[in-house]
């Protein structure tokens, strides 16, 4: 077997190399690195989002009218690892990753012409509602309500952990259409604008005090029926479809390789710095051990991403890659934040645009933020715990 890149995969491989040593600043990349949300900021995430989308590499695996590539699997790969090799930022998902495939597989021909090319130019920035304080893990529990009046829906109820619902103009929302049946049945998936005056925006803060999400009030607001995806009281279905892309639409892998990349070069500094080869020696086999697990888990998603060219969502497999990267994440920054020792304590503050100097070293600065912050990727998608339960029935047959 034949393991290598033939010369096709090399040009295209030095293209988009090229491309990043032009468009990708080392700004950006420093910006993306000294933060510790879990989500890059707005307008870092939208500066990288709109030098893609000019160059037409946003997203690969759209259909090409719809603003895709004609790449294959490989190209792909080559590419989100050249991204995450240099240090890219991660783009936002609610548009790219969860409404835009949605939109793309449900929605009708007048959704997909207005909103798909307002999410590949940043027009509209989405936000998801889909969680309730009593409706998480138990999503189908949800009680936000919405009555129809005419060729609008009147919504009342709340939404909560909606990240970046403070920046968004838009969000998409289950709502309760009826309660008479089965908890699964009688809710509709609708779009709506954010900024009307039946939208409150709460803000909620994270442990290391970053602002990701928020609480989400809605007292009468409105959204259109033409903006419903789907029918009316059928929107667990789309819900679902929705989920399979957030949980793993893209090539996994390759930001844990460059993520384990960073504990190698902290820990050959740290062992230089203290003349002490013992301490490369310590981390080794555990280094070693998720660079195996990350490779393993691109092969996995490159598998995936085959099946969704010939038109199928990720499918259920796709909680077995979140709950894989996920897991992975929160193992790679444990063993950061393990290398760097006592100097993860202090706080240091890594918003945008912060001027006070690191303690110890710019590259520890956001390492302890990281790791308190990662503890939201098992939560978060649907908890791992919700995933294996998937895995148990859908996959195994269990
Ligand atoms: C950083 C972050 C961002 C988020 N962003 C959004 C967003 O933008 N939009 C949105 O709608 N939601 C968002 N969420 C919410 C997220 O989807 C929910 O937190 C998640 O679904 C879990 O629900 P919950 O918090 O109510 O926990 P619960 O459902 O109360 O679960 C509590 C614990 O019990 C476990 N558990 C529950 N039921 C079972 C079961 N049947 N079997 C085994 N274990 C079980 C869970 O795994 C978990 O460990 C976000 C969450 C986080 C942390």
């Amino acid at each position: 077997m034949n393991l290598n890149f033939s010369q096709e995969e090399i040009t295209f491989q030095n293209e988009v190399r090229e491309f990043l040593d032009k468009e990708l600043t080392t700004e950006l990349v420093n910006t993306a690195k000294r933060t510790s949300a879990v989500f890059t900021e707005k307008d870092v995430a939208m500066e990288w989002q709109s030098k893609l989308a000019n160059k037409g590499w946003l997203v690969p695996s759209w259909p090409e009218e719809y603003g895709g590539t004609d790449w294959n699997d490989t190209q792909k790969y080559i590419f989100s690892s050249e991204c995450a090799n240099a240090g890219a930022p991660n783009l936002i998902p609610m548009g790219l990753a969860m409404i835009g495939p949605l939109l793309l597989g449900k929605g009708t021909q007048e959704q997909k012409d207005y909103y798909i090319p307002r999410i590949i130019n940043g027009e509209d920035y989405w936000c998801q509602g889909y969680s309730e304080p009593g409706a998480g893990s138990d999503l189908a529990s949800l009680q936000c309500k919405a009555v129809r009046e005419g060729d609008k829906y009147i919504i009342n109820g709340t939404k909560i952990w909606t990240t970046h619902a403070h920046l968004a103009n838009k969000i998409f929302c289950l709502v309760r259409t009826d309660s008479s049946g089965r908890k699964q049945e009688g809710i509709t998936f609708l779009m709506m604008d954010m900024d009307q005056p039946g939208v409150k925006v709460e803000p909620i803060l994270t442990m290391a005090q970053d602002h990701d999400f928020n609480q989400v009030v809605f007292t009468d607001a409105i959204a259109l029926v033409k903006d419903r995806i789907g029918e009316e009281n059928e929107g667990w279905a789309v819900a679902k479809y929705l989920l399979e892309f957030e949980r793993g639409g893209g090539v996994g892998g390759s930001k844990s390789l460059s993520d384990i990349e960073f504990i190698k070069k902290l820990v050959d500094k740290i062992s230089s710095q203290h003349k002490d080869t013992s301490f490369v020696d310590l981390y080794s086999t555990k280094i070693n051990e998720l660079e195996i697990s990350a490779k393993a888990i691109q092969y996995t998603s490159l598998r995936i991403l085959s099946s969704l060219r010939s038109g199928d969502s990720p499918g259920p497999e796709s909680s077995m890659m979140k709950t894989l990267v996920t897991d992975l994440e929160q193992e790679i920054s444990e063993l950061t934040l393990e290398v760097i020792g006592y100097y993860g304590m202090p706080f240091q503050d890594t918003s945008f645009g912060t001027n006070e100097p690191a303690i110890g070293d710019e590259d520890y600065r956001s390492i302890a933020g990281k790791y308190q912050n990662l503890r939201a990727t098992t939560i978060y998608g649907g908890s791992n715990e919700i995933q294996r339960n998937i895995m148990a029935k859908a996959v195994l047959g269990l």
